[in-house]
């Protein structure tokens, strides 16, 4: 996993996230959805570093990975 793109991941400042003892960069490839995050009350990824450099380009990362 890159701990650089993890740094960037900026979940933490979002209205639905939910501290955890968990990875964040719930988007990114072998990171699971959250075992805490369950309500959506707005995402940040669309304005995210990381999506923007890895070209993805949904939401709720942390709730549904299709
Ligand atoms: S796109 Fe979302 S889940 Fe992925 S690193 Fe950014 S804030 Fe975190
Ligand atoms: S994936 Fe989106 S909704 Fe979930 S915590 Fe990160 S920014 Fe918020």
């Amino acid at each position: 996993m890159d701990e650089k793109l993890l740094k960037e991941c900026i979940c933490p400042m979002c209205p639905s996230y939910v501290k955890c003892n968990e990875s964040l960069g719930y988007c990114l490839p072998g990171i699971p959805t959250s075992r805490c995050i369950k309500s959506e009350l707005g995402c940040l990824c669309p304005g995210c570093p990381v999506q923007e450099k890895m070209g993805y380009t949904k939401d709720y990362y942390c709730i549904r990975k299709d």
